[in-house]
């Protein structure tokens, strides 16, 4: 069938336009017809299918705390049986999942998409998540390389979200692409008194799959404050998700 002339694959915008009901009926049958013929194509469909219940579960309220709770909590499982750990990590991570029942200081949805500069972050609808008195509340930040020149218009994808602390400090979680098409996830804050205790941060894939592995980021010391980077992110959904740490806490 490949080498009919009016065969052509359909391409994932049509999908989209597909599962959100948005195609003429003379689109849809010319989809479907393609689908029942196409193997390739209806694989991409179901994945396409699976990823729009993702999203309805995700935007669905009642369904989504149970849900990204769980994902913390799986990333701090997965994330302990971590051999390269030491134990004061590994009694963290366990302090955290159990005794915090996996809720955060802070945290912040990172979107990698494989098209260059399309990455963002995102801060809205996660507030289920945080511990009752969390001191990390992120908001979007314009970036400030996005405006210079021209003005960013509503498709430029945020790329900064930043939580500013009761002590005036600030913390930062920022997308940054690079020239050869890839990006960094770097968080950073601004100021962190010494022999406070660092907060461990973890990278942890949202959704089916999760052949991405939870990453640990163990911040350093940068000047007065912390910086911890995470590059060589393959494309998905990400929750960058911070400790929670009470300011007692120390080294
Ligand atoms: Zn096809």
């Amino acid at each position: 069938m490949p080498d009919e002339p009016k065969w052509s694959h359909v391409n994932p915008a049509e999908l989209v336009d597909y599962f959100d009901r948005d195609l003429s009926d003379d689109e849809e049958d010319r989809i479907e017809l393609h689908l029942a013929r196409c193997e390739e194509c209806a694989q991409r469909a179901r994945q396409a299918a699976a990823l729009c219940n993702r999203w309805e579960r995700w935007s669905a309220g009642s369904q989504r705390e149970a849900y990204l709770r769980s994902v913390v909590r799986n990333a701090l499982e997965s994330a302990a049986g971590e051999v390269i750990l030491d134990d004061t990590w590994k009694e963290r991570i366990h302090r955290w999942r159990s005794a915090s029942a996996g809720l955060v200081e802070g945290v912040v949805r990172v979107t990698i998409e494989a098209v260059k500069k399309a990455s963002r972050v995102a801060t809205d609808g996660m507030e289920d998540l945080l511990r009752p008195g969390a001191g990390w509340r992120f908001t979007l930040q314009p970036d400030p390389v996005a405006v210079r020149g021209v003005q960013p218009g509503r498709s430029s994808p945020a790329k900064i979200a930043l939580a500013v602390c009761s002590d005036g400090s600030s913390v930062r979680v920022k997308v940054e692409d690079h020239d050869d098409g890839t990006c960094e996830v770097v968080i950073s804050v601004d100021q962190f008194p010494h022999g406070r205790l660092m907060p461990i941060v973890i990278l942890a894939s949202i959704g089916q799959g999760g052949t991405e592995k939870p990453r640990l980021l163990q911040m350093r010391r940068q000047g007065q404050g912390l910086i911890a980077r995470s590059h060589d992110l393959p494309a998905g959904e990400y929750l960058v998700a911070f400790e929670p740490l009470s300011a007692g806490d120390s080294q």
